[in-house]
């Protein structure tokens, strides 16, 4: 039994177990999910968020099944708590209970503090950082048709630039490498430049290709598109493209196509149930996104274009306040706001908390818990069309009515139906 120093596991519920026949998790009726409130406006939108987790729940499954919540510590809180950021206790939680969901959290500034958002997906081995990004309609939108886009994307989030392997102009290190690459290798690096690595491997891309193939397969998507810079950086972007494609033709060769042999075998029509492989260069995918945005599904792609996809993704369908997200590792997945914790706003009521409850209707989905989350979507989608909004929506819609967060998570429990 885990032992916790300063929090007390819910009397009631159980835990998520993973199958050791199947490899897949076991989720009871009553599952215990640890969830940190986080910072700033962390409290305002999760209070309007799990009323109508639980609700969705409650009516999805007339009782027999419901979360059983487990208040646990990170950010300011942990620091007022256990006197430090994030303590053992929260990893231990969310390693042992391996479903949870978290508000954002403040990266102090100075002092050599890495952000608490990297020190989890780190410390906990979240590989992939799994953002949905789908169009409500009449959510305000910079594009004529957001409702062509319905992608999930999977970004790599371990490795490439985003390792923190880096030194600063004029540094000993840097000053070592550049020296050792000139000399040795005949390059011809500027004395006064800064360093960074961009590690990409096997093992980092062929476990997450692989995630976004099974989402794929598991959820009836007709593509998966691997998005890279290959064309210039031919032994991290091109390799992940090669190692995507060869892990998809070796693991699930009865499942997919890849594109090449669409045209040449297949004369372009998909054989029944299979899925196609294709790829796409990152710059020429942030125009397809805008243009095509109804030609791909599932993307998989390393850290610094998944970067740059999301967010240039999510403007589409309404901004940061609309985009959920999760981090997920083997087993372990942690579902979060993709926002900040926008301090301004911190306990006024205010917030849009669509980010973190669409974020809980991606752990219902985890959780197998489908239909609880079809409710949620309905709820949204009918608040939204009545034009019951929260400020940023509210500035951006003609005729509609601002409503406070704890007003709107109200109104999406109204509007289940
Ligand atoms: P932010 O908290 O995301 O807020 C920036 C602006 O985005 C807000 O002022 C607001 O714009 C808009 N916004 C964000 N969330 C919204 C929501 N739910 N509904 C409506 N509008 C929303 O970004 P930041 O100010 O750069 O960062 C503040 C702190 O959060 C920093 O400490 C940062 O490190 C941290 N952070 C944490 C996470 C995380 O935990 N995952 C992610 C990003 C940043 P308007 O003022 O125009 O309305």
């Amino acid at each position: 039994m885990v032992k916790f120093s300063k929090i007390t596991p819910p009397a009631e519920g159980e835990i998520i177990e993973v199958s050791k026949k199947t490899g897949k998790i076991q989720v009871p009726d009553n599952p215990i999910i640890p969830v940190i409130e986080g910072d700033g406006v962390g409290r305002d939108i999760m209070k309007a968020t799990r009323p109508v987790i639980n609700a969705a729940v409650q009516k999805a499954f007339g009782g027999k099944r419901r979360i059983v919540w487990f208040d646990v510590y990170a950010g300011e809180k942990a620091q007022a708590k256990y006197g430090e950021l994030l303590p053992q206790d929260t990893l231990k939680a969310i390693k042992h209970y391996i479903v949870a969901l978290k508000g954002p959290l403040t990266t102090p500034i100075g002092g050599g503090f890495r952000s608490l958002n990297v020190s989890l997906r780190q410390l906990l081995n979240l590989y992939a950082c799994v953002r949905p990004v789908r169009y409500f309609e009449g959510v305000p939108s910079p594009v004529k048709h957001p409702e062509r886009m319905n992608i999930i994307i999977f970004r790599e989030n371990t490795e490439d630039v985003y390792a923190g392997i880096e030194w600063s102009k004029g540094s000993k290190e840097a000053r070592k490498i550049i020296s050792w690459l000139n000399k040795s290798m005949k390059t011809k690096i500027r004395s006064d430049s800064g360093i960074g690595i961009k590690p990409i491997s096997v093992t980092g891309t062929k476990r997450l290709v692989r995630k976004a193939i099974k989402h794929a397969i598991e959820n009836n998507r007709k593509s998966v598109t691997l998005v890279h810079k290959g064309n210039i950086m031919k032994y991290t972007e091109g390799a992940f493209r090669e190692w995507g494609y060869d892990l998809a033709l070796k693991e699930f060769r009865d499942k997919v196509v890849t594109e090449d042999e669409l045209g040449k075998k297949y004369n372009w029509q998909v054989p029944e149930g299979k899925i196609v492989i294709k790829d796409r260069i990152a710059d020429s995918m942030l125009q397809q996104v805008l243009t095509r945005a109804d030609e791909y599904e599932v993307v998989a792609t390393p850290n610094l274009n998944g970067d740059y996809l999301s967010d240039a993704c999510a403007a589409q369908i309404g901004g940061l306040g609309m985009a959920p997200g999760a981090n997920i590792g083997d087993y372990v997945a942690l579902f979060e706001a993709t926002h900040g914790t926008a301090p301004k706003y911190t306990d006024k009521d205010m917030i849009n908390p669509s980010s973190v409850i669409l974020s809980g209707c991606m752990m219902l989905e985890y959780l197998g818990w489908k239909e609880a989350a079809e409710l949620i979507y309905k709820g949204i989608q009918e608040t939204i069309r009545q034009k019951r909004v929260t400020y940023d929506l509210e500035r951006l819609m003609e005729g509609a009515t601002k409503v406070k967060t704890s007003e709107y998570g109200a109104a999406i429990i109204e509007n289940m139906g």
